[in-house]
C-alpha cells in the first residue's frame, strides 16, 4: 500500500513537470500548448509555422503597428510573463521595449532575437561606418531563412520531445521560401536595371534592395522614430524629377501624410509621379487577406511594386 501511494506521488510529480508551463499553471486556453509571445505580426506567423500543434500564439503587435513606436502595455507585460517563450526581432526594431525584454530575459524567461541568429556580416548598417545595424532583416529571405532556423532552436529548447517535429516544419518552410525567393526574382526581372528605384515612406527596403537589385529610398530614417527634415524631402523631390521615377510607395504602418507631400513637393516641379500603391513594411497585411501570412506579404510587395513601376 505504503509503495502504492509512493508510486502514485512519483506519477503526480512526473505528470506536472511535464506539463509545458511547468510551475506556472495559470494557462490562458487550459490546453497544454506552449504558450509563445512574440512582438511583430512576421514573427507571429513564423512562430506558428515552425511551432505548429504544440504551441499557442500570442502576437503583441498587430497588422499596420509600427514596431519602432510600440509600448508594451501592463497587459502586453503580463501575456510575456505568462508566456514559455517570448520572440522578438532585435537590432533595436521594437525601441521602446528593450527594458522590459531586457528585465524579462533577466528574470530567467526564454526571450529569443530572432537578430541573433543572423550572421553579423550579413547585416546592414544604417550608414558606412555605423554600428547601428539595419533591422529589417525579414527583407531578405535568405536572413529569414536563418531567423527561421534561430527560432526551431528555440522551440527545441523549450521542448526537447518535439525536436523532430519542429525540424520537419522547418524544413518545410525553408523549401516554402525558396519558392519565394525564386517568384520575387521572375517579377522584379520584369523591369529593367533603370526602372528599379524604390521610394517609400520609410527605410525599411535596404535588405529587399540589396537581396533584389534595387535602389532604394526612404524618406525617413530606419527607425519612424524621426522626422523627415525639408531637406530630404526637397532632395527626394529632385531625384524623382532627375530620374522620371513613375511611382512612389506608402506604407501600411507609417501615417501617408510624408509620402502625398513628396508627391506634392514633386507637382510643384512641373513633374507627376504617382502613388504606386501600400506597401507592407513593419508588418503583414490583415487577417483574412492573402497578405495576411509572412509569404503573402512579400508577394503583395513585389506585385504592387513591379505592377508600378513597369
Ligand atoms: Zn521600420
Amino acid at each position: 500500500m505504503k509503495r502504492y501511494i509512493i508510486g502514485l506521488f512519483i506519477i503526480a510529480i512526473l505528470i506536472t513537470g511535464c506539463s509545458p508551463s511547468g510551475n506556472n499553471s495559470n494557462s490562458l486556453n487550459g490546453d497544454d500548448k506552449y504558450r509563445v509571445v512574440t512582438t511583430t505580426t512576421m514573427i507571429a506567423d513564423l512562430a506558428k509555422v515552425i511551432g505548429g500543434e504544440y504551441v499557442e500564439v500570442q502576437g503583441l503587435m498587430g497588422p499596420g503597428i509600427d514596431p519602432h513606436l510600440y509600448k508594451a502595455s501592463a497587459g502586453d507585460v503580463s501575456l510575456m510573463q505568462k508566456s514559455d517563450m517570448i520572440l522578438y526581432n532585435g537590432l533595436h526594431l521594437e525601441g521602446k521595449m528593450g527594458d522590459v525584454l531586457e528585465k524579462l530575459n533577466d528574470s530567467g524567461k526564454l526571450v529569443v532575437a530572432l537578430s541573433d541568429g543572423i550572421h553579423e556580416e550579413k547585416l546592414l548598417t544604417f550608414e558606412e561606418g555605423s554600428n547601428i545595424y539595419d533591422p529589417h532583416i525579414w527583407f531578405d529571405i535568405a536572413l529569414w531563412k536563418q531567423a527561421a532556423v534561430h527560432v526551431t532552436e528555440g522551440f527545441k529548447t523549450l521542448d526537447e520531445k518535439h525536436s523532430d517535429q519542429y525540424d520537419a516544419n522547418l524544413k518545410f518552410y525553408l523549401d516554402e521560401l525558396d519558392k519565394l525567393h525564386e517568384y520575387i526574382n521572375q517579377r522584379a526581372a520584369e523591369l529593367p536595371k533603370e526602372k528599379r528605384v524604390l521610394i517609400t515612406a520609410h527605410d525599411a527596403f535596404n535588405y529587399f534592395g540589396k537581396a533584389y537589385g534595387f535602389e532604394v529610398k526612404g524618406l525617413q530614417g530606419i527607425s519612424t522614430d524621426s522626422e523627415a527634415g525639408t531637406s530630404d524631402l526637397r532632395e527626394l523631390a529632385n531625384y524623382i524629377v532627375d530620374h522620371k521615377i513613375k511611382a512612389i510607395f506608402i506604407e501600411t504602418s507609417v501615417p501617408h501624410k510624408n509620402i502625398e507631400a513628396l508627391q506634392e513637393a514633386v507637382r510643384a516641379k512641373g513633374f507627376e509621379v504617382k502613388i504606386g500603391g501600400e506597401l507592407y513594411s513593419d508588418s503583414t497585411g490583415n487577417p483574412g487577406t492573402e497578405a495576411e501570412t509572412y509569404i503573402g506579404t512579400l508577394k503583395g510587395n513585389i506585385d504592387t511594386i513591379v505592377n508600378a513601376l513597369k
